[in-house]
């Protein structure tokens, strides 16, 4: 199961702060069990928007928005309300604001944090994939991931090594960063590239002290 904890609603907010709509979705599978998704957590979301001015023109729950295929089925009966949003809020883990922003020319705003991937775990058929550092950096990455979308995970990219939009490490990659601005100057977000992601504190992938304690002290015993 991939744990997410929700965004404060400052947080959130001041993602939204030059938007006046949006389409709120959100994850009934691992998210919907840490209350990070599903309706009970779209329908909070929803009316703490609604407080704050913000027009939620609609929302919806996808059963896992890990899977792309499924997320773009569902979301395809909801086009034209998604069409009117200035963008969408996604109450899921990472690898499922990664599948909604690839399907929908929307940007989109990353609810949760993802933390770690904890108990049973499945699979999941779509190539996005998240690292659970704790402190999604979605929202400025236009819903493409730096750390596993890049070799070196830098999070202020590119390295300067990209050529052709190929990574220097491996030439049969894709540059995550070079995906990264093509995603940016799609969707007219290219001011984000000012946005330096600050220093992180990583002990957020671990906010149980107790599960943080025995995975990486009981290594030095
Ligand atoms: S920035 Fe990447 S690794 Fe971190 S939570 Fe978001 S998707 Fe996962
Ligand atoms: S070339 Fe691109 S993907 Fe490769 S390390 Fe540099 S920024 Fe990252």
């Amino acid at each position: 199961m991939v744990v997410s904890q929700q965004k404060s609603i400052e947080e959130i907010l001041k993602m939204l702060e030059s938007e006046k709509s949006v389409f709120v979705v959100g994850c009934n599978g691992c998210a919907e069990v840490c209350e990070t998704g599903g309706e009970k957590a779209c329908e909070e979301l929803k009316k703490k928007l609604e407080e704050s001015n913000i027009n939620v023109v609609g929302c919806t729950v996808v059963d896992f928005m890990c899977n792309k295929l499924l997320v773009a089925l569902k979301v395809s009966r909801y086009k034209q309300k998604i069409e009117k949003a200035d963008s969408v809020v996604a109450l899921t883990c990472g690898i499922g604001v990664q599948s909604i922003a690839a399907v929908v020319d929307k940007y989109v705003h990353p609810a949760n944090n993802t933390m770690f991937v904890g108990g049973f775990q499945g699979t999941w058929p779509s190539l996005e994939r998240c690292a659970e550092c704790g402190d999604c950096v979605l929202d400025i990455t236009g819903g493409i991931c730096p750390v596993t979308n890049c070799s070196k995970s830098l999070l202020n990219g590119a390295c300067g090594g990209t050529k052709n939009g190929k990574c220097e490490i491996d030439k049969e990659l894709d540059c995550g960063w070079e995906k990264i601005y093509n995603r940016l100057k799609k969707l007219n977000k290219l001011e984000n590239f000012r946005k330096l992601v600050k220093l992180r504190d990583y002990s957020k992938m671990f906010p149980n002290k107790e599960l943080r304690d025995t995975t990486f002290y009981d290594v030095e015993k």
